[in-house]
């Protein structure tokens, strides 16, 4: 089944997709969002704050905001002015000619849906690595974080433990120790990974204890992190350390499977952009995670969306209003 030619196909549903939506909607272009669908961890797409509980930092909101009614938020703006949803996964695209072609199951009947469009917004995010426990799970928001940034302020003076040997676990760490007191680094190995600087920095602050060899084996509390249970993994010897907060920082993944070999990435896989939210492919945008591995906040992904939007829109005005499939390719400008 083909759909119809869209202007604008936006993949994926988190800050940045639906801010991209809102800007893009109001520009007319009356966006596709393919919104993902709902996962193990969430009821509802909608991206890694689906997943959060408290946000206290995005502005506007002084007394804070529960994640999900923040995207419900988000996208409920973007319906608004037209931007219509499919809550379905894209499985393939192909970004090799104009239109682009983007496959995605209809949600009711499970066909595979074929949609074509002039432009895209890659939003598909990254997500944080997880140690894989079903305690984890259940006490992701309560206790468990994986954003030190987001998070550490609801920790003040409280015992908190983090895991992972790589910079993002030290910066995490060293961020934590302006809240609490001591912060426990447990890592699975007596080396970490983490770049020298990093590590020095780490080992002259006074507030990070570090324990090696170690790994989380389950993470205690009905309704809240009260602890967290440890392995020993050389003599074998079981502990259990009293904690409120769980920092995991084993690292992320970004969401970039669907784009192998059409869309420059850097060795972990995010997507290149370059003035702006360009890709290598003119007329595919990406904005939010999928690009970012440095800042990761709701904030930066929404205002890489409205970026990201804004370039789609200049960039589909530059190419006047010839039916898509008489768009010259670049080999042929
Ligand atoms: P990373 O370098 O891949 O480190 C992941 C860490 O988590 C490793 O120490 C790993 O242990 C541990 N780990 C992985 N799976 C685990 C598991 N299941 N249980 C327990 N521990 C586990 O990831 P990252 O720290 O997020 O960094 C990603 C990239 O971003 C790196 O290139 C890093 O340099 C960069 N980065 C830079 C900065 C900065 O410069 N300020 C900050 C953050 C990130 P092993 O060591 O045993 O494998």
């Amino acid at each position: 089944m083909v759909d119809e030619d869209r202007e604008v196909v936006i993949l994926g549903s988190g800050p940045a997709g639906l801010t991209a939506a809102i800007y893009a909607a109001r520009a007319n272009l009356r966006p596709l969002v393919i919104e993902g669908q709902p996962s193990s961890n969430s009821d509802q797409p909608g991206g890694q704050l689906m997943l959060t509980t408290d946000v206290e930092n995005y502005p506007g909101f002084v007394d804070g905001i529960m994640g999900p009614d923040l995207m419900g938020r988000f996208r409920a703006q973007a319906e608004r002015f037209g931007a219509e949803y499919l809550t379905s996964k894209a499985t393939r695209v192909d970004l090799s000619s104009r239109p682009f072609r983007i496959w995605a199951p209809d949600p009711s009947t499970g066909e595979d849906r074929e949609i074509l469009t002039r432009s895209v917004i890659v939003s598909t995010g990254a997500r944080s690595l997880m140690l894989g426990l079903e305690s984890e799970k259940r006490l992701l928001g309560y206790g468990v974080s994986t954003c030190a940034t987001c998070d550490g302020f609801f920790f003040r003076g409280q015992p908190i433990a983090v895991v992972g040997g790589g910079d993002s676990a030290i910066e995490e760490a060293i961020f934590l120790t302006k809240f609490a007191d001591s912060v426990a680094l447990i890592h699975r190995r007596k080396d970490l990974r983490a770049s020298k600087f990093m590590q020095d920095r780490a080992f002259r602050n006074p507030k990070i204890r570090f324990i090696w060899d170690t790994v989380v084996t389950d993470i205690l509390g009905d309704n809240r992190v009260e602890g967290i249970a440890l392995r020993n993994v050389v003599s074998d010897e079981r502990t259990v350390m009293p904690v409120s907060g769980l920092f995991v920082a084993i690292g992320h993944e970004p969401n970039t499977d669907l784009f192998a070999g059409q869309l420059d990435m850097d060795e972990n896989g995010y997507l290149i952009t370059h003035d702006g939210s360009r890709t290598n492919i003119d007329g595919v945008f990406a904005c939010g995670d999928v690009q970012d591995h440095i800042y990761r906040q709701a904030i930066t992904a929404a205002g890489s969306g409205c970026m990201a939007a804004i370039d789609t829109e200049r960039w589909l005005e530059t190419q006047g209003d010839a039916p898509a499939d008489l768009i010259p390719t670049p080999t042929e400008w």
